[in-house]
């Protein structure tokens, strides 16, 4: 086998709180994390280019080069595991950028697993995650995917029941906005509300998903929701459509609403689409469909 093709699933929050900075910089979350079947395609193909890593593809502004998160994963492994020869990693990019949906952390998650098919590591998705947190806090669990709580700085997992197939529409307005920007302008010590994360696992854990809906809440609204004042209005824009619950994803700025029945999300898509092209459906996924 000289060839993988391995897709990297986009995720939202379903929940993420902020509980404090940590001495060393990062933060201390507890985040309900969602696996959506929008994906990005990461291509391997081993090179007798001993130590060589060529990277193509993407999309406009993205880096090919060693700020790649790709190229990281695939150092890493490479080094690890003194892997022979070299690799050509092509990356067909679908998931929206720097919209709070883990794009780079799922290109990254796909490598590691692509990485373990091709060179035949048979290493187990726990492991593979603890080389990804050298990439990333997300990676972890963009490489185990589906629903799942994710603490410490989004590391340690804990699977949930899976909420799959629930029809998501998601609007990423034409802004971009910068993770960094957003914990930056967080002052974790002084927020008031916190999303009762743990009544929001006992509504998935009972299968309640508008109770789960309706204890949404992500504490970095707090700074991006300020900025751009106009995801409030999204947010309210697909409620009075039909979701029984939305919210901003991860740091924003993409916003996504909850709804029963693929139809009804289709239809709220296209209204939104008068006012934010960006808008499409998509649907909740399992764990185990996360494979290839
Ligand atoms: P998160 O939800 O984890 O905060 P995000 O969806 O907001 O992430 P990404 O799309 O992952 O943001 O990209 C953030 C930055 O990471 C981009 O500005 C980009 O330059 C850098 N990056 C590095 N590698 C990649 C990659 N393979 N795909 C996307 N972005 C990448």
């Amino acid at each position: 086998m000289d060839t993988v093709t391995q897709k990297g699933y986009a995720k939202i929050n379903l929940g993420l709180d902020v509980l404090r900075k940590r001495q060393d910089g990062y933060h201390e979350l507890r985040m309900i994390m969602q696996t959506v079947d929008i994906f990005d395609t990461v291509t391997i193909t081993k090179t007798d280019e001993e130590g060589r890593i060529e990277l193509t593809g993407g999309c406009t502004g993205l880096p090919l080069d060693e700020h790649n998160l790709i190229y990281k994963a695939a150092r890493i492994m490479a080094e690890a595991y003194h892997l022979p020869g070299g690799m050509r990693i092509h990356l067909d990019k679908t998931i929206p950028m720097a919209a709070g949906m883990a794009g780079g952390s799922a290109d990254a998650a796909a490598t590691f697993l692509a990485i373990n098919r091709l060179y035949e590591l048979h290493l187990s998705k726990e492991e593979l995650a603890k080389y990804g947190v050298k990439v990333g806090a997300d990676v972890p669990y963009c490489i185990v995917g589906g629903t799942c709580l994710a603490e410490g700085i989004g590391e340690i997992l804990t699977p949930l029941k899976q909420m799959n197939d629930i029809p998501v529409v998601i609007v990423k307005p034409a802004f971009d906005v910068s993770t960094g920007y957003v914990y930056g302008n967080l002052h974790a010590d002084e927020l008031k509300n916190h999303p009762d994360i743990d009544a929001q696992i006992a509504a998935i854990e009972a299968s309640d998903y508008k109770k789960a809906a309706s204890l949404m809440g992500n504490v970095l609204q707090n700074v991006t929701i300020a900025a751009y004042p106009e995801l409030d209005s999204i947010k309210e824009q697909l409620r009075s459509l039909g979701s029984f619950g939305s919210m901003m994803s991860g740091s924003g700025p993409s916003v996504f609403g909850l709804f029963e029945e693929k139809s009804k999300a289709e239809e709220a898509a296209h209204k939104m689409q008068i006012l934010w092209p960006d808008a499409f459906v998509c649907a909740t996924k399992l764990i185990s469909n996360c494979e290839d």
